[in-house]
């Protein structure tokens, strides 16, 4: 596990960006792992400007967002399907066939078909050789995806209600007249643990708890982003306020330099 403290959220998206940026060159059908919420926004700017000032080609580029709402048509104001487009796919020319969402659209809602249904779109994510990226934020309840608080850290795609503390999170992006909905798809713990690397980024204080919770607390379902120390590849990218809880702050500050020490 890394752990890196960066200067701000900028310096965090950077990095990130930057990344993808470095992956998508060396293999052009990159497979990336998709967050929607306000931490990614920063990282998916970097991307659009290398496309549209770089001349970046993302027609290769596979994408797998984590979660959707059920109950909102894949073109209402609130779907992620429409803040990908907002912010990510409008400015990339990445194919519309290459694009996947976890499955809200079920024959029926009996247990065996929405199974069925989840198990197919893991299917898909392993066709396409799995997913190189995942890009990660956090709840402030320590939720990836989401894989609220007790799911099974060997969960796969499933549909889950949401907990109240995410309802809360989210009510922001809802007008008074608006109905916010309580359930949503999303890849599993187990899922996202078979991703090849990840890049989880979390910023502010509000997150604290949550990372420190994940990186320095026992693997607990309790806390889902702990499963993550399970992880043979990630990295945390934190700016100083989300990372002011960690005991082990001053050491993740040395690695970082003597990491950059070896780098030359
Ligand atoms: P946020 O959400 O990026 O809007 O803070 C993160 C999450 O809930 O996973």
């Amino acid at each position: 596990m890394r752990v890196i403290v960066c200067e701000s959220a900028d310096e965090s998206a950077d990095i990130v960006a930057g990344q993808i940026v470095e992956a998508t060159r060396k293999k052009p059908n990159l497979v990336l792992g998709l967050a929607t919420g306000s931490t990614p926004i920063g990282v998916y700017q970097r991307l659009i400007a290398a496309h549209q000032s770089d001349g970046l080609d993302f027609s290769g580029l596979r994408t797998f967002n984590l979660d959707e709402y059920l109950g909102l048509p894949a073109d209402h104001a609130q779907s992620y399907s429409t803040f990908m487009n907002e912010h990510l796919f409008h400015g990339l020319n990445v194919a519309r066939e290459n694009i996947h969402f976890p499955p809200t659209i079920f024959p029926s809602h009996d247990p065996e078909t929405i199974r069925s249904v989840c198990d197919a779109h893991e299917a898909e994510i392993r066709d396409a050789g799995g997913i190189d990226i995942q890009i990660l934020g956090i709840g402030s309840n320590g939720h990836i995806g989401f894989n609220e608080p007790t799911s099974s850290l060997a969960s796969r795609t499933r549909i889950k209600t949401l907990t109240k503390k995410t309802l809360e999170d989210n009510s922001r992006f809802y007008g008074p007249d608006e109905e916010q909905p309580t359930m949503a798809a999303t890849l599993g713990i187990g899922t996202i643990l078979d991703t090849k690397s990840i890049l989880l980024q979390a910023f502010g204080a509000k997150k604290a708890e949550a990372v420190k919770a994940s990186i320095e607390g026992p693997i607990s379902s309790f806390w889902p982003a702990s499963a993550l120390q399970l992880h043979p590849d990630v990295t945390f990218y934190l700016d100083e306020e989300s990372a002011s809880a960690l005991s082990m702050l001053d050491y993740y500050r040395r690695v970082r330099k003597n990491e950059g020490k070896l780098r030359g």
